[in-house]
């Protein structure tokens, strides 16, 4: 099956009972059994639910895996990963990353012995920032929100040798536009919520991956510490998925534009779009994605946070909002909102200023947005 016609059928069947073409929402908590001990393969429905069995398969598919585990968020599947460490291993990690993701390896994980280090793996050498103790590499690409390019088969090769897990979070680019697991990754993480569910309307997450014994961890996991979705959610990113493949290479299309537009303005100071030709990382972008993605941040000539305020709340169509990945437009300021939970130093470090500027471009008409940020940005 092609990636188009997975997003719809893998996994996917009519119900055996009532031939109800959508997956139904089993909204139950328990299964009824004849006897003690026998039943038709689900007793709890945190341990099994036959509308999450149905998005883990057809997630398993997308990103070309064996296994997919549903968590409750995306960052209740990243928790469900690292308990899979002990304490004294090391996470090594892009340092440019999801903020949330930042919060719970400092402020959750350390306390419990399992160190973090945040470097910059977009040169592809990773052999110079590994450690005696490393045992996860932990990579977001493209990164939020400078949107850097990690050249996956590069650092999964260099781990590899060394018998390094790789985790991929795929959430920026999706499965219609990239598949870590292969290019010779162990894992792939998705905050579903953005663009699997696409609607704005459900949080949930997801952990891929080929190892038997891997999926049998993360299940456990997901069974033993209950962050488990409920159905009408996994129903909810079932129903988003069916339309990846159309809504995300509309979004991509539409960010091309933009970032073009942005590039040519002359209250704009720079564009970070992997898509132009004289981004750093175009060439491994090209290589390893479909196409660039929809995500663009860019940075004000005038580089204060007032300046860049009133961009923010000038726009109409472009809402004020954390998240990304829907159907709909959305302006966020990393500093304040997304990345607040990274110090201020760390942050200028990796060019997140102040004034940066992020968009999570949709699907709507492509001139009417590129009206609303003109007319943004005549407020400056
Ligand atoms: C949103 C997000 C997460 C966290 O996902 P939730 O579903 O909000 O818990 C993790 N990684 C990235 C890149 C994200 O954008």
């Amino acid at each position: 099956m092609k990636f188009n016609t997975k997003v719809i059928h893998a996994g996917v069947k009519p119900d055996p009972q009532t031939g109800s073409v959508m997956t139904p929402i089993y909204q139950t908590s328990t299964y009824a059994q004849t006897e003690p001990g026998v039943h038709q393969g689900y007793e709890y429905a945190r341990t099994q639910n036959p509308t999450r069995d149905v998005l883990q398969t057809n997630l398993a598919a997308l990103e070309s895996g064996k296994f997919g585990i549903c968590y409750a968020s995306g960052l209740a599947a990243m928790d469900a990963i690292i308990k899979t460490m002990n304490p004294g291993d090391e996470v090594l990690s892009t340092n440019d990353l999801y903020g949330g993701s930042y919060r719970l390896l400092r402020a959750v994980y350390e306390k419990f012995g399992i160190k973090s280090r945040f470097v910059n793996l977009s040169d592809g050498d990773l052999n110079k920032h590994l450690s005696k103790e490393t045992k996860l590499i932990w990579i977001e690409t493209p990164t939020n929100p400078m949107l850097n390019v990690v050249d996956i088969a590069a650092v999964c090769a260099q781990a590899k040798e060394k018998n390094i897990k790789v985790c991929v979070d795929n959430t920026f680019a999706s499965p219609y536009l990239q598949r870590p697991l292969e290019l010779g990754a162990d894992m792939v993480l998705h905050s579903a919520t953005k663009y699997l569910g696409g609607h704005s309307d459900v949080i949930l997450g997801a952990v891929v991956c080929n190892d038997q014994e891997l999926a049998d961890q993360l299940a456990f996991i997901q069974n033993a510490t209950g962050a488990v979705p409920g159905p009408q959610d996994c129903f909810l990113i079932l129903r988003g998925i069916k339309t990846l493949h159309l809504r995300v290479e509309r979004a991509c299309k539409n960010a091309r534009k933009i970032a073009k537009f942005l590039q040519s303005h002359p209250k704009v100071s720079s564009v970070n779009y992997p898509g132009f030709k004289d981004h750093p990382s175009h060439k491994i972008a090209k290589a390893q994605m479909e196409d660039f993605g929809a995500m663009v941040s860019f940075d004000l000539t005038d580089d204060s946070f007032e300046s860049a305020k009133k961009v923010l709340s000038g726009t109409k169509l472009f809402l004020l909002a954390e998240s990304l990945g829907g159907v709909e437009s959305l302006i966020g300021h990393p500093a304040s909102m997304t990345h607040a939970s990274i110090p201020k130093k760390e942050r200028l470090e990796v060019g997140l200023t102040d004034s940066l500027i992020r968009l999570s471009i949709g699907i709507e008409d492509v001139d009417d947005l590129i009206e609303d940020l003109e007319t943004a940005l005549r407020n400056i």
